[in-house]
């Protein structure tokens, strides 16, 4: 048997370099595979993740958060499970509604002191390990807060 029997050869659209792809057992899923027009090189598809990981991380350095440390992989990772924690907090932010303008201060405060806690994380493998925090759990940690900085008058 020979290997160009299992392979399609396509081009890179950033590129236009020839590359092959790997067929599949099925017929279905390669009529699929030759379908699609959208094909990339491995080193297009990193030249396109890393800027998107360096866009996300210069987002949040404007927002007031760390650059990470990881590896390059564990970086790209957790650039984008910090924007959606950070879209999941903002969302809750948006969604509360306050009886008085002294509950909506404390929250507030409270948000603000959630999101400087968040922003100590500068390890990439803080936000990988904390990736399926729920809405729920933010809304949880942020009303302790709140209540914390109630005590303290
Ligand atoms: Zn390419």
């Amino acid at each position: 048997m020979k290997d160009d029997e299992f392979t399609y050869v396509v081009r890179c659209r950033t590129c236009r370099a020839q590359f092959n792809v790997q067929l599949f057992n099925s017929h279905e899923k390669n009529l699929f595979l030759v379908d699609k027009r959208d094909w990339y090189c491995d080193k297009c598809k990193k030249a396109y993740f890393s800027k998107q990981t360096e866009q996300l991380s210069r987002t949040h350095q404007d927002i007031g958060f760390p650059a990470l440390d990881g590896t390059e992989k564990m970086i790209s990772w957790a650039e984008k499970i910090r924007a959606e924690l950070i879209n999941k907090v903002n969302y809750l932010r948006e969604s509360l509604s306050f009886d008085s303008e002294k509950a909506r201060q404390q929250s507030d405060r409270a948000f603000e002191m959630f999101f400087k806690e968040w922003q100590k994380q500068s390890t990439a493998k803080w936000w990988i390990d904390n990736r399926r925090m729920t809405v729920m759990d933010i809304s949880k940690q942020v009303k302790k807060l709140g209540e914390a900085s109630e005590e303290d008058g």
